[in-house]
């Protein structure tokens, strides 16, 4: 272990690193030092996903520039500091990108998601080596099996969060819930969703991806662009018109979620699960939530319980990841790859180092 410290002390590795909005250059920078609580993983896959494609178009309000971009990520454990005690070299590992801190009001109380000091979190997956806090590597550093590919563990992060809408929204053996968005987090809402034992409406404006719902076992898809309300279309195919038992929101924009909002049945649940910019505002019919009872609630980010339980999704290989993950591309092609993000080609893209 002495030996693979100095090994890579000194050397550098390629690394995709963000200047400002529209400027990502791939670049060689210094290896991470690791402290006695951190642990250093090569990279074996990253993934991107929508919030690397906002924060390359208006930066991001946590990072100060210049920082290494990218935060979906599984590798090897290369080196471990003085006091890590459960991880040691060559173990196989993914991470979340946050951890609570366990001493704030929101934490005792147990709600780990809405901790005050949550975002002490982890940017740098798109480069050859990735440095793990100790507050991460305590609690959300997870080892997985040979038989999940790095890849595949990738996609732990949103996963975890799209395991807290699910385990919010209320959803019943037989249930009829609509998603709105098909897009990664839309297709990973089906699939949790599914396994919940509800059959599944799905709407977006892309062809491409309501196909691939279907493949993933929709019910319904509905091409947005191609109906004259959407909210009439949806409930067409719940009993009696009457609208679906729980509807979800994974779009992040304010119709978006209005007309998510009119989607659900008298004593229906409405997870609003997509953040919109921030100030933007909705209007909603006060009889809804009077007369007709609906339940309106978000959901944000993933507790240290949740992302354990998305690890299980991926290793009892009830998630299809293969599905969504369109493109594979080295590291060095960086500049493709957003370009592919930007213009909402495919789901996700692996970026391998
Ligand atoms: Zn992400
Ligand atoms: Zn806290």
């Amino acid at each position: 272990m002495k030996n693979k410290k100095l090994d890579l002390r000194n050397k550098t590795m390629k690394a995709a690193v963000f200047y400002a909005p529209h400027q990502v250059k791939l670049e060689d920078i210094n290896i991470p030092d690791v402290g006695p609580d951190e642990v250093l993983v090569k990279v074996k896959a990253a993934l991107t996903c929508g919030t690397d494609r906002k924060t390359y178009l208006r930066g991001h309000h946590l990072f100060n520039p210049p920082f290494v971009f990218g935060h979906e990520f599984a590798g090897d454990i290369v080196e471990v500091g003085s006091k890590v005690k459960n991880f040691k070299p060559g173990m196989r590992v993914v991470a979340a990108n946050s951890a609570p801190c366990n001493s704030c009001f929101y934490c005792k109380n147990g709600e780990h998601s809405l901790c005050d000091s949550l975002f002490i979190q982890l940017s740098g997956a798109f480069a050859e080596y990735i440095k793990i806090p100790g507050i991460i590597v305590s609690q959300n550093l997870l080892q997985f099996p040979e038989t999940v590919s790095y890849k595949e563990a990738a996609l732990l992060e949103p996963l975890s969060c799209v395991v807290h809408g699910v385990e919010d929204s209320n959803i019943k053996l037989g249930d009829t819930v609509v998603i709105n968005g098909a897009g990664p987090i839309g297709l990973m809402f089906l699939q949790v969703i599914k396994l919940k034992g509800a059959r599944v409406i799905i709407t977006d404006l892309h062809e491409e991806r309501l196909r691939l719902a279907s493949k993933l076992g929709a019910y319904k898809t509905i091409k947005v662009s191609k109906v004259q309300n959407v909210v009439e279309e949806v409930k067409k195919y719940t009993e009696d018109n009457r609208g679906a038992d729980v509807a979800i929101e994974a779009v992040g924009l304010p119709q978006v979620w209005e007309q998510t909002i009119s989607m659900v049945r008298k004593g229906g649940t409405v997870n609003l699960f997509g953040g919109c910019k921030t100030g933007t505002k909705v209007s909603i019919d006060t009889s809804l939530i009077h007369y007709s009872q609906i339940n309106i609630k978000g959901a944000f980010h993933h507790t240290p319980g949740q992302v354990k339980r998305a690890l299980n999704l991926i290793c009892n290989k009830v998630i299809n990841v293969d599905s969504l993950i369109t493109d594979e591309l080295p590291l060095s092609e960086i500049s493709t790859i957003i370009e592919l993000m930007l213009a909402h080609k495919g789901i996700k893209i692996a970026v391998i180092p």
